[in-house]
């Protein structure tokens, strides 16, 4: 048995054979018995077939990963149509008398050699769309062809790299998973395969002979066993049949309803920290985002996001979502989260500090930016806006007065708006002790237990020396969720949680006990969530009572 390790793109297992692919290598002409501007066309032919492909490629890789993930064919098009790429393509042509495809492949090799030298990973990434679109260019002028990537029986594939393309056309039915020499876990390739549900090792330093070997690919652990033990074999035939079994489980509850089996309904919806998460989110049927962490939009960039910046970004989510509710925290900055262009001071205690709803009432410019461009994505479907860190009423009607002014600014220049209902976190000791009153000013709650157990317990949440000591099944967390549910309900808001609580399964029946309106949680933890609500019985006697011992 050989065990080699590699990096792991997704938590799972997979065994049988390995295939090892050779791509094809290219003969290509360097000098052509045509003249430039006849190059020059088969050039331009050749690239517009490419670009129709892509569209093709977009289309099916939309069905199968959903449009998030395909848009790396946009992004294909994109660089196949860059003037600087094109223009060096026609330059050799031109001066070299060289054919199209030789063209093609010098430009493409210099330029994903540019990116590969980068040093931001994501860059580096992009060399591999790079050789994938230089690749597609000069099949079609060569009129080659790369070469079956899969054989005919299920196996685990195994190559030195695969492109984003070879990516999303394997045939699932005879993939077990793949193995490749190079990548990066930042790469579209490996973006696709996780997106899919493929297991792959990827920086695995491989051997050509293994070639119809039997291996284990163990995701988990980020390693290969080549002819693996038949103990081993056994232990991970089993892993792989739970995995497969809970995943099958999992994607039968799609368009299932939230109920348990007495019949209460809640929802679940999803946390996002941007545009990029939104495919993940109709993947895993969520019924809405209750919680845009919309501070990742500010964390992005070196300068404010400007109002068009912003209202491009929530239009987009909010249109997506077609409909369904879209939940924008405003602006939650400081503390763990800072970005060097605001200038904030130094702090002993940030998580007490200058952050969140205190810099927006402060800064009324940066606060009134994000808020009118929030307003006007709300023409696009169904949007709330949720304030962080409150600890008074005083803070809420002072947020509200903005905002009340920005819709008026918005009504006075004509531009559409939606209705937008308005709510609070619920993440301090403070807000649970007044939410009679804070219930009064707004429509909905959310706890955000991720702070509330910081500062209930007095527990710093980024110092992992008190992880032990971190509980947020602590029953003062517990009472404290109960408290703002009743006080909630008490004045007609709607209660949920988007702390990291919300997707524990241990307390799943308990917050429904409380009455608990949602839950939104990770996009990876929504259907887990929805089978243990589906599991659930209310009528029966609670197993046990978290809220007693302390
Ligand atoms: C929370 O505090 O629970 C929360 C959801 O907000 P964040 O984790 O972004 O502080
Ligand atoms: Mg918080």
């Amino acid at each position: 048995m050989k065990i080699l390790t590699g990096k792991s793109i997704l938590d799972q297992v997979a065994y049988g054979p390995l295939r090892v692919y050779h791509r094809q290598p290219f003969q290509l002409d360097f000098l052509s018995h045509l003249s430039s501007g006849d190059e020059v066309l088969r050039f331009q032919t050749a690239q517009r077939r490419a670009v129709l492909q892509l569209a093709d490629l977009y289309d099916q890789a939309a069905l199968v990963v959903g449009p998030q993930a395909a848009s790396i064919f946009a992004i294909h098009a994109m660089l196949l149509e860059d003037t600087s790429f094109v223009d060096s393509i026609l330059s050799i042509i031109q001066t070299q008398y060289t054919t199209a495809e030789y063209a093609v492949q010098v430009a493409g090799t210099s330029y994903s050699a540019a990116f590969a030298a980068m040093e931001d990973p994501y860059m580096q990434a992009r060399s591999a769309d790079v050789k994938d679109i230089s690749r597609r260019v000069v099949n079609i002028l060569a009129g080659t062809d790369a070469g079956a990537v899969q054989g005919d029986e299920p196996a685990i594939l195994v190559a030195d790299d695969l492109t984003p393309s070879e990516t999303v056309q394997l045939d699932k039915s005879k993939l077990l998973g793949f193995i490749t020499r190079g990548g990066s876990t930042n790469s579209h390739t490996a973006i696709l395969a996780r997106t899919m549900g493929i297991p792959a090792l990827i920086g695995v330093d491989f051997d050509e002979s293994w070639d119809g070997q039997l291996a284990i690919l163990d995701g988990y652990n980020h390693c290969v066993y080549v002819d693996p033990a038949p103990e081993l074999l056994s232990a991970m035939e089993a892993k792989r049949r739970a995995d497969l079994e809970q995943e099958a489980l999992l994607q039968g509850l799609k368009k299932k309803p939230n109920v348990t089996l007495d019949g209460t309904e809640i929802q679940v919806y999803a946390n996002i920290g941007g545009v990029g998460d939104v495919g993940l989110v109709l993947q895993n049927d969520a019924q809405g985002i209750g919680l845009f962490r919309s501070e990742f939009l500010y964390l992005d960039g070196d300068d404010y996001p400007t109002e068009e910046e912003q209202f491009a970004v929530y239009k987009r989510v909010v249109e997506t979502m077609a409909g369904k509710k879209v939940v924008i925290r405003t602006l939650d900055i400081g503390a763990d989260k800072q970005a060097g262009y605001f200038g904030l001071d130094h702090e002993e205690n940030p998580a007490l500090g200058y952050r969140a709803i205190r810099i927006c009432l402060t800064r009324r410019d940066v606060f009134k930016t994000q808020l009118r461009a929030i307003l006007r994505a709300s023409a696009f479907g169904t949007v709330s806006i949720m304030f962080p860190m409150i600890i008074s009423v005083r803070e809420v009607r002072d947020a509200k007065e903005i905002l009340e002014e920005c819709r008026a600014e918005l009504k006075a220049q004509g531009v559409p708006m939606g209705e937008v209902e308005i709510g609070v976190m619920i993440e301090t000791p403070a807000s649970v002790m007044i939410a009679d009153e804070l219930a009064q000013e707004v429509q909905f709650f959310s706890l955000g237990t991720n702070d509330l157990t910081q500062y209930t317990l007095a527990i710093d949440r980024q110092n992992p020396k008190l992880d032990a000591f971190y509980n947020p099944h602590h029953p003062a967390i517990l009472r404290m969720i109960r408290q703002t549910i009743e006080a909630g309900h008490r004045h007609g808001c709607w209660v949920g949680i988007c702390g990291e609580l919300g997707a524990d399964p241990v307390l799943t029946e308990t917050f429904l006990r409380m009455g608990i309106d949602e839950l939104s949680v990770s996009p990876a933890a929504i259907l887990p969530l929805r089978k243990r609500i589906r599991e659930l019985d209310l009528s029966r006697p609670a197993a046990s009572e978290p809220l007693d011992g302390a």
